[in-house]
């Protein structure tokens, strides 16, 4: 994982055979002493998986530094997540160059992954945000529908399930029931743990469930949710695609639905 800012080195064209380098040792060591930061961050199929992060673009036939983003839908989600980390260690070493307490200059930690002020002892790791992502649902079978909603963010015509960002000292469930009622005026019950999917944009944890609806006409808050209403599962509108965490909840929700 070639890394500079938030962009990714990869192959150009799209249907390039190796979408991410497989360089030989000593390509890489030539690689790594220019990085401004290295460190192995994994394994794929067997194979290690580096990080070298560069102040410059890197130069490689066939391949250019692109967003991370467009690398989502071209590798499975176990390279993505593997991506994922090394944009978000990489982000993490970038902004840690000094202590947030005294002020001085930190040092990489070797025993784990961390930085270090000598001055005043104090550690400091990578910052992970977690956010509650949820699907919320009503009724049975055929007259079943779904609260989605197309947010200041997505593209236009897009709608998902509701997110939000938890605040300190919350639940991951009051953080769900705030977000849920602070977005759409709709309260909810029955909140169930569904999965979690890193969200490396720049370092999203999402946490995904579903929850039932209890009482509350559906009002947008027009602040971050543009537009919000219930769908019935057989007639809904352009959503995320397979593979994301939302899509995953709307087929969850779908399940308890029992359609
Ligand atoms: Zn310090």
């Amino acid at each position: 994982m070639i890394v500079n800012g938030n962009k990714v080195l990869q192959s150009v064209p799209e249907d390039a055979a190796n979408i991410l380098p497989q360089l030989d040792s000593k390509a890489v060591a030539s690689l790594w002493q220019h990085a401004a930061y290295r460190a192995r961050i994994g394994t794929y199929q067997g194979t290690p998986v580096y990080l070298l992060d560069t102040d410059e673009p890197v130069e490689l036939a066939g391949f250019e530094s692109l967003p991370l983003r467009q690398l989502l839908h071209r590798v499975d989600s176990q390279l993505f997540a593997l991506a994922g980390r090394a944009c978000q260690v990489a982000y993490f070493i970038r902004t840690h160059l000094f202590c947030s307490q005294c002020g001085q200059g930190l040092e990489e930690v070797t025993d784990e992954l961390a930085v270090y002020c000598r001055t005043c002892d104090y550690r400091t790791y990578p910052r992970i945000s977690p956010c509650i992502i949820v699907a919320v649902y009503r009724g049975h079978g055929d007259s079943a529908e779904i609260l989605l909603a197309h947010g200041v963010r997505h593209p236009e015509g897009l709608y998902s399930v509701l997110a939000g960002f938890v605040e300190s000292g919350e639940t991951l469930e009051q953080c769900l029931a705030r977000e849920v009622f602070e977005e759409t005026g709709v309260d909810v019950e029955c909140i169930e743990y569904v999965m979690s999917q890193p969200w490396p944009f720049p370092h999203s944890l999402m946490m995904g469930f579903t929850a039932r609806y209890r009482d509350g006409d559906v009002t947008p808050d027009g602040n971050e949710v543009l537009a919000a209403n219930w769908f019935t599962f057989n007639a809904l509108p352009k959503t995320p695609p397979p593979g994301t965490i939302a899509a995953q909840l709307i087929d969850a929700a779908r399940t308890k639905c029992g359609c």
